[in-house]
């Protein structure tokens, strides 16, 4: 009787094809979603996060994490877990995309992060145009509140200029007010002057 031809692994039975020929890349870190950093004091502590070695930031679908070069202490010499039967839940987890086929560092998977800091450097560059960006915003939107503000408490009128018309103060002549009884207040000099002008 023919043998019948054996299908081709895929999923997990494929992915534990690949890994006794990798390095178990997937036990030499562990990464953390982080807070997305918009302000100056985030953006420094993300600088700082890097200013370590074997860190690097990289965002993926929107969030940000925070990866950290190190071996687990687990991992055995020939690449085994040395505690497969109660490894953490991710590490059950990890190794296949959402088609259910091996999707891991190995197979050159769906790592392309849309944006990826590997040094302290390489992150000054984004922090500096993040914040010139942020500026330029935040004036933008000074103005516009100012012009709300404006447009909300037209000016006041503008004063008329006095003049001597307005005030009432005869420039030829004596003013109006002397021309009827002296102010009481006037003292005696002011009240004569006042009389002769009259
Ligand atoms: S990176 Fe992939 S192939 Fe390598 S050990 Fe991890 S799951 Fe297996
Ligand atoms: S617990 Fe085991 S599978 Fe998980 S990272 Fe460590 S060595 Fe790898």
């Amino acid at each position: 009787m023919p043998k019948t031809k054996e299908p081709p692994p895929t999923g997990w039975d494929l992915l534990a094809t690949y890994c006794p020929q990798c390095d178990a890349a997937c036990c030499k870190y562990f990464a953390f979603e982080i807070d997305e950093p918009d302000c100056e004091e985030e953006l420094d502590k993300v600088y700082w996060f890097l200013c370590h070695e074997g860190t690097m930031v990289f965002v993926d679908e929107g969030k940000w994490f925070l990866q950290i070069s190190n071996k687990c202490r687990y991992l055995q010499p020939d690449g085994r877990c040395g505690v497969y039967d109660r490894r953490p839940q991710v590490c059950r987890d990890y190794g296949l995309g959402e088609d259910g086929q091996p999707n891991c560092e190995f197979t050159d998977g769906d790592y392309g992060y849309e944006l990826e800091f590997r040094t302290p450097e390489a992150f000054l560059i984004y922090r500096n145009a993040f914040l010139e960006a942020l500026a330029e915003e935040e004036e933008k939107e000074r103005r516009k509140r100012a012009r709300a503000r404006g447009a909300a408490s037209p000016r006041p009128p503008r004063r008329r200029k006095e003049t001597a018309d307005t005030l009432h103060i005869a420039t030829a002549g004596p003013h109006p007010h002397l021309a009827g009884p002296l102010p009481r207040k006037m003292n005696r000099k002011a009240r004569r002057k006042a009389a002769l002008q009259a």
